[in-house]
């Protein structure tokens, strides 16, 4: 439902359980709003409520009880990771760090009271209010294939039970089965992830399955770290794969979930696996606080995150369209502590440094196999601009592999304490 503000202000009229702000109640303690508990708002919610030392009161508006990473979830399809790994909680961010976490959805944002409304009820006023919801599916962009589907064509790109779907049927496959990935347009949430899935889904069926073929239908002429996978495809998969652009197929015209076929310009392909990951855009409270241009993403002011359209709000990850950064777990970390950063400097009037942001994506393409690509990033007045980059080299030694394989296993442990304490 799309809750516009004419709704927005009768439906908090009349609620009762109106959360005055700090200044109606005589606090001074100034208020922030998290909205997703995810890479982003879970690193902001903690980097705030730490480095401000309390002065700043922070709450975290999310709906699950356990964040399940999209990120290593391909590593879970693989068998290298198990799914139970990638579960966290948020216990220590209220322990240890005082912040009131609210396990519900955020339903409206109405930008001129500077309140949130969520579904149970409850509006929240805030001081400034941070939003990190990750990425929505653009409605229609695979005919025949919307969220009721996701039960027989899986996306996968939102994890936990999604993830455990696909790789049960994966694991499922039928002797010499076809596996079918519809791979999404630019932009969209880790690059090189459809590419790192179709590895692990040919490591499980090289042992279980090796006649099965994988076919990925792609609207795209050429996709991130292309060269490693189609040299470690050839190498550790040979004959399984076929990449296939839509200048040769004409593009996926429509799926039909209940029959499992996918319909191109001149053949029908019939699948046994069909991973559909439609095109996608910010999340939907984004849309709906009307935050996004007409490409439905949420352009940001590149040193702050604060949304180009409000300024009390700062929009951090996936959602965001800034420049020279990939929609990564990584990034909406680094970019939540630039916005950290200058929360606490509005709010409690703390010491601000010119941001430097980071990112690196590193995907598993056989066992001990790792490849990665990054790079660091300033803010100008206009985006987040890339400074430099590296990326994996074709033919490296297993070693420099394996290490770069441990080098990301680091990076996940890293990364949650950091999320979530
Ligand atoms: P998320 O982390 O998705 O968090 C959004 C949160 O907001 C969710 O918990 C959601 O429940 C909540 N939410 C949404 N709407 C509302 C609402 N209305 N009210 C309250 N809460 C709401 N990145 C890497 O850096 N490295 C990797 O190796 C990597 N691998 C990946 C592999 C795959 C298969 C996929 C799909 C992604 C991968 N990523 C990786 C990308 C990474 O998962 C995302 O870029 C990252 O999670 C984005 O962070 P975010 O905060 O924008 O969104």
């Amino acid at each position: 439902m799309i809750i516009n503000r004419r709704h927005f202000i009768g439906a908090a009229a009349a609620s009762a359980a109106l959360l005055s702000s700090p200044a109606v109640l005589g606090k001074t303690r100034p208020r922030v709003v998290v909205v997703g508990g995810g890479a982003g708002g879970a690193t902001a919610a903690r980097y705030i409520a730490k480095d401000s030392k309390g002065a700043i009161d922070v709450i975290l508006v999310e709906p699950t009880r356990h964040y399940y990473s999209c990120f290593f979830s391909n590593l879970a399809i693989g068998g290298f990771q198990p799914l139970s790994k990638l579960g966290h909680s948020y216990g220590k961010l209220a322990s240890d760090y005082g912040i009131n976490v609210v396990h519900d959805w955020v339903t409206a944002v109405d930008r001129d009271a500077k309140t949130v409304r969520l579904a149970g009820g409850s509006v929240l006023s805030y001081d400034r209010l941070v939003l990190s919801p990750g990425i929505d599916f653009v409605e229609g962009a695979v005919p025949g294939w919307d969220v009721t589907a996701q039960t027989k064509m899986p996306h996968a790109y939102k994890g936990g039970t999604q993830t455990a779907l696909l790789k049960a049927q994966v694991e499922a496959m039928p002797e010499g089965g076809t596996y079918v990935t519809v791979a999404p347009p630019n932009p969209y949430r880790c690059p090189p992830g459809p590419y790192e899935r179709v590895s692990m889904v040919a490591h499980i069926l090289k042992q279980r399955n090796p006649t099965a073929k994988i076919l990925i239908l792609d609207p795209k002429e050429k996709f991130s770290k292309q060269g490693l996978f189609m040299e470690g495809w050839e190498d550790y998969y040979p004959g399984m794969i076929d990449w296939l652009t839509s200048d040769f197929t004409g593009g996926v015209q429509r799926v039909d979930p209940n029959t499992m076929e996918v319909v191109l310009e001149d053949e029908i392909i019939k699948a046994d696996v069909c991973n559909v990951i439609p095109a996608m855009r910010a999340g939907r409270i984004v849309q709906q606080a009307d935050l996004t241009n007409e490409d439905g993403w949420c352009p940001i002011v590149p040193a702050t995150l604060q949304s180009r359209f409000d300024e009390n709000i700062h929009v951090l990850g996936d959602s965001t369209v800034n420049g020279d950064m990939p929609k990564s777990a990584y990034a909406a970390n680094s970019q939540a502590k630039a916005a950290s950063m200058a929360i606490r400097a509005a709010l409690i009037g703390s010491r601000t440094f010119k941001p430097r942001f980071s990112n690196t994506c590193w995907s598993l393409i056989s066992p001990d196999n790792g490849v990665k690509v990054g790079a660091t990033y300033v803010a100008t007045d206009e985006k987040i601009a890339k400074v430099d980059g590296f990326i994996s080299q074709n033919h490296e030694d297993a070693g420099l592999r394996k290490r770069t394989y441990e080098e990301s296993l680091g990076w996940y442990t890293g990364m949650a304490r950091d999320m979530f304490g």
